[in-house]
């Protein structure tokens, strides 16, 4: 507890639960909002410390960054390891996706049926081999654009999209995501996204997770109704510039 950077993110983190509080409070919401820490960019020695602090729910947006970060912490702080969920926000190319359930706790970035079924497959092989066994809980990653190379699917392909994840053996359709689009007021993109969400629970009423707010629009999701928040620079300050 004594270097300066473990000091610093438990500021952080306190600061940013302090945040998520009193935006629940201004909602008036009595439940809780699940907060995912994105050490995207940032070294393995963050995901660890972060880990001590007792944070359980970490979020990587590029595999490869995330595959190495899972198994460098599996090979020197198992325990740590072992406490942790990883939660898979960024783009899957369908390719990779099989991999990805190899390591991945929580997916909240499927967003076609060929990433859907490279997760299942993947999850299939890796209860076989006896790891990670279980179904995967995956989020939707909703477009409200429908500009899909910022990934996401078109809001009139969720639906079949839903029911193809929900007829897979080894995923479970656990929610929505939204990362909202660049122009115009989070809060209204944040309020569509939650109507796209319940529209998805009247379908698939176990898909109860909504995704949605980061370092700088967390409130207004919150009043939207996020039931999850992933929050990467309000706690680990700047990303480095690779
Ligand atoms: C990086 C990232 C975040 C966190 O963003 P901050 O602004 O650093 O809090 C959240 N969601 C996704 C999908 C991301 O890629």
């Amino acid at each position: 507890m004594s270097d300066p950077r473990t000091e610093e993110l438990a500021a952080r983190l306190a600061e940013t639960r302090e945040r998520l509080d009193a935006a629940l409070a201004a909602a008036g919401r009595q439940d809780g909002v699940d907060l995912v820490v994105v050490t995207k960019f940032h070294p393995v020695g963050d995901v660890a410390r972060l880990a001590r602090l007792g944070v359980r729910d970490l979020g990587e947006n590029r595999v490869q960054e995330a595959a190495a970060k899972v198994a460098d912490l599996s090979a020197t702080e198992p325990d740590l390891a072992r406490a942790v969920r990883w939660n898979m926000i960024g783009h899957i190319q369908s390719n990779k996706a099989a991999a990805v359930a190899g390591w991945a706790d929580r997916v909240h970035s499927v967003d076609s049926v060929k990433v859907a079924s490279g997760l299942d497959k993947g999850r299939g092989r890796a209860a076989a081999d006896g790891d990670h066994p279980g179904v995967l809980p995956v989020l939707l990653q909703l477009s409200l654009d429908g500009d899909t190379s910022r990934g996401g699917v078109a809001r009139d392909d969720l639906p079949a999209l839903a029911d193809h994840v929900a007829g897979l053996d080894h995923l479970r359709l656990a929610g929505l995501m939204v990362v909202p689009p660049l122009s115009g007021p989070p809060a209204a993109h944040f309020a569509e996204a939650a109507r796209v969400a319940e529209e998805l629970r009247r379908d698939h009423p176990g898909a109860r997770e909504f995704s949605a707010g980061m370092s700088g629009d967390l409130e207004s999701a919150i009043a939207a109704g996020s039931t999850c928040v992933r929050v990467g620079t309000a706690i680990l300050g700047p990303r480095p510039v690779v």
